[in-house]
């Protein structure tokens, strides 16, 4: 039996104050929700502040990490070691916004992946298709070619401790959600292509839906098969919709 897991990508958003204010309702709720694991992924320079001021229930999660592991002269970077020094347990690897907005390729993104991994901190590894490559046919190969990239490098077994999440490009900040039954098929293709490489790494695998998740649809989601929570955006900056959200995947 998979445990549920929510987590929150604040993106480039916050100011002290804000975040402060956010936490403080993140943390009035989190004794309502139960079943679940959940984590906050601000952007990096709140981190530390984040970890101060939220209920240690909640986890705290980094946007991006540097390829590099060790630390060096990459101006503007954050290694996983600094990651780890704050308190993270999670990392947003390849997500959309980073593919398409900074060039991050399918082969960084394997590398970034095995970075975390070998710090021990969990990746969440993005992958979906744009509307156009869904209209035209090609989704499952983009999907694949995706999960390629970080299966040949660090090899199925390392599934265990990725979490994926499938986020439709088409539906990420957009308020168009993917149905739950576009949504369950692709989560099904994922975990059935791990399925042919160990089936028992995919009946463990943690795979999220991401893309214009609310409360109001986050029940009938997170109700198929597949799906085992959610990666949420616009959302989770808002401390009663992100704790609703959360309870529709707890128990
Ligand atoms: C995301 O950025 O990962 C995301 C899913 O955003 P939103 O929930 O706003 O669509």
């Amino acid at each position: 039996m998979r445990k549920p897991f929510v987590a929150g990508n604040w993106k480039m958003h916050g100011s002290k104050a804000s975040i402060k204010e956010l936490i403080a309702g993140l943390n009035a709720k989190v004794e309502q929700v139960s079943g679940v694991d959940v984590t906050v992924c601000p952007p990096a320079i709140y981190i530390d502040y984040v970890s101060q001021l939220l209920n240690p229930s909640i986890k705290v999660g980094a946007q991006n990490v540097a390829q590099e592991p060790v630390q060096g002269a990459f101006t503007g970077e954050h290694s996983v070691e600094m990651l780890k020094d704050l308190g993270c347990q999670y990392v947003i690897i390849g997500h959309s916004e980073r593919r398409a907005i900074f060039g991050e390729s399918n082969a960084l993104v394997a590398v970034k992946v095995k970075v975390a991994l070998q710090a021990g901190v969990t990746p969440i590894l993005c992958v979906g298709e744009t509307l156009q490559e869904r209209q035209s046919g090609v989704m499952q190969s983009i999907i694949s070619g995706q999960l390629d990239a970080v299966l040949d490098l660090v090899g199925i077994e390392s599934f265990e401790k990725i979490v994926i999440a499938y986020e439709p490009v088409w539906a990420i900040g957009t308020g168009v959600t993917a149905s739950p039954e576009q949504a369950q098929e692709v989560h099904a293709f994922i975990r059935g292509k791990l399925a042919s490489l160990s089936s028992e790494v995919a009946q463990k695998v943690i795979i999220q839906y991401g893309g214009s998740v609310k409360p109001d649809n986050a029940v009938e989601l997170f109700g198929q098969a597949d799906i085992d929570g959610g990666l949420i955006g616009g959302a989770s900056l808002n401390a009663d919709d992100f704790m609703a959200i959360c309870k529709a995947a707890g128990a």
